[in-house]
C-alpha cells in the first residue's frame, strides 16, 4: 500500500471509532461524558507526522520546497480518505437512527430481549421502527443487512460526515 493511503487508512479509522464513539465503545470512562479520546489524540498526531515525512522525502527527492510537497501529500490523503469513508459508511448508522426511550413500556430490545429502559437512547430501524440496543444491532448489521425482527431491508439513507 502506498503511504498515502496507508495514512488516508488510518485516519479513517479514527474518524470511525471518535464517531461512533459514546455509543458504541465498550468502555467506559467515569466522569467524562465524551469517553477517553487519548488514543485517537495520539494517533492522529502520528499521522501528521506521517504526512511531514512524506513531504520531506518528495521535497528532497523532486527537489521542491517543504509548503508545495506538505500541501499535496494533505490533499492527496484528503482525496483518499474521503473515498474510503464514502465507502464505508456504516450501515447502522445509515439505516438505523437514534430514538430517546420516552417511556418504559415493556418494549424490549429485538435481539437480546432486555427492557429498554426510559431515557435510554437506542436504535431504531428506518423502515419497520423496530428498536435496538446500538451495541446489539451493530452487530447484527455486520453480519446482515436486515432487521432482526421483521427481515426488512436495511436501507440506507445518505450520511453527512
Ligand atoms: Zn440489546
Ligand atoms: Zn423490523
Amino acid at each position: 500500500m502506498d503511504t498515502v493511503k496507508q495514512i488516508a487508512t488510518l485516519e479513517a479509522d479514527i474518524l470511525n471509532r471518535l464517531r461512533h464513539w459514546k455509543r458504541y465503545s465498550t468502555i467506559d470512562v467515569p466522569g467524562t461524558s465524551t469517553g477517553n479520546s487519548d488514543k485517537e489524540t495520539m494517533e492522529w498526531k502520528a499521522c501528521d507526522a506521517m504526512k511531514k515525512e512524506l513531504a520531506m522525502s518528495r521535497a528532497r527527492e523532486t527537489n521542491r520546497d517543504f509548503e508545495t510537497t506538505i500541501m499535496e501529500v494533505q490533499w492527496e490523503v484528503a482525496i483518499e480518505l474521503g473515498r474510503i469513508l464514502a465507502e464505508t459508511i456504516d450501515p447502522a448508522i445509515a439505516g438505523t437512527e437514534d430514538v430517546t426511550i420516552e417511556e418504559e413500556d415493556g418494549e424490549a430490545c429485538g435481539i437480546c430481549l432486555e427492557d429498554l429502559k426510559k431515557g435510554e437512547v437506542v436504535r431504531a430501524m428506518g423502515v419497520c421502527g423496530h428498536k435496538f440496543h446500538c451495541h446489539c444491532i451493530m452487530k447484527w448489521v455486520k453480519r446482515k443487512q436486515n432487521c432482526p425482527l421483521c427481515r426488512c431491508a436495511l436501507k440506507p439513507k445518505k450520511y453527512v460526515f
